[in-house]
């Protein structure tokens, strides 16, 4: 039997450790040849990247920081060299600081900007122009519960970026539709990684998900969430934000 996603090739930022290795692992268990970024590759890219081969698919290893338009279009020119073609693009590459707006000085905004967001614009921009000569795509952007509640924690730089990722998510559906190419957002709650446990310490991570309905996520469950979206339950669902927070916020 087919595969789900069979024949696609995915590239996923920010994929060495965390949730971006969840989604890597779980879109190659579904059939699709990886595109494995990040930014410091080390022992946990390497790893990851053999945990991929075990499920018998190709992964091609990209080290590049997305926030650098320089080194995001030499990985999209080493994509087009080794696949020819490129089907899914998550942006999942993230960081965050535990500061409020008073200790946040511009260097550290301008940091999590780029890291954040600036990259989700690079490479979605790489990605759609390969994406609307196929007239097929698929682009999920990684925000967070908190692009919509605000966060309890004041990192105000963080949370910007992940509202701002939702307002592109939108924009970029509008643009994709006519050219094949769906964009959605994945909000995910409290997941075990860790930025969680950097961000929050292990006490304030669990005292934040004793009010989680569900409890502590697992970067597994937002795998499976963009599986979705890019597999053929997707196919008429562009421009939403698909929340994996275990009941954390409830619309
Ligand atoms: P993590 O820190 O465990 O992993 C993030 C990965 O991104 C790391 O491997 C890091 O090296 C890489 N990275 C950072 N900057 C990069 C850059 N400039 N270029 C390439 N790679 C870079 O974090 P995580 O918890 O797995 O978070 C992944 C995404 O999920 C982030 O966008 C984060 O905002 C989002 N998110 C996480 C949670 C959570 O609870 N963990 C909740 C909501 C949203």
């Amino acid at each position: 039997m087919c595969l789900p996603l069979e024949g696609k090739v995915a590239l996923i930022t920010g994929a060495a450790r965390g949730i971006g290795k969840g989604i890597a692992l779980v879109l190659a268990e579904q059939g699709a040849d990886i595109v494995l970024n990040d930014k410091k590759m080390n022992l946990d890219g390497e790893v990851t990247a053999d945990q991929i081969r075990e499920t018998g698919r190709r992964v091609l290893l990209c080290e590049a920081d997305v926030s650098q338009e320089d080194q995001v279009k030499a990985m999209f020119a080493k994509v087009g060299k080794e696949f020819g073609r490129l089907d899914i693009l998550v942006n999942n590459a993230g960081t965050s600081q535990n500061k409020t707006i008073f200790e946040i000085d511009l260097e550290d905004w301008r940091y999590v900007i780029d890291t954040n967001l600036t990259s989700c614009f690079l490479c979605a921009k790489e990605a759609m122009t390969i994406m609307k000569k196929q007239r097929y795509g698929r682009v999920i952007n990684i925000s967070s519960v908190v692009a919509e509640r605000g966060s309890l924690f004041g990192h105000m730089h963080y949370t910007s970026t992940k509202s701002g990722m939702l307002g592109m998510t939108k924009t970029l559906a509008r643009t994709g539709a006519p050219l094949g190419i769906n964009v959605n957002a994945v909000a995910p709650g409290i997941i075990e990684t860790e930025l969680m446990l950097k961000t929050h310490g292990i006490e304030g991570t669990e005292k934040l998900s004793a009010s989680v309905p569900l409890g502590l996520g697992k970067p597994r469950a937002v795998g499976l969430a963009v599986a979705f979206l890019c597999g053929e339950g997707g196919d008429y669902i562009t421009g939403t934000i698909l929340d994996v927070n275990g009941g954390m916020n409830m619309r």
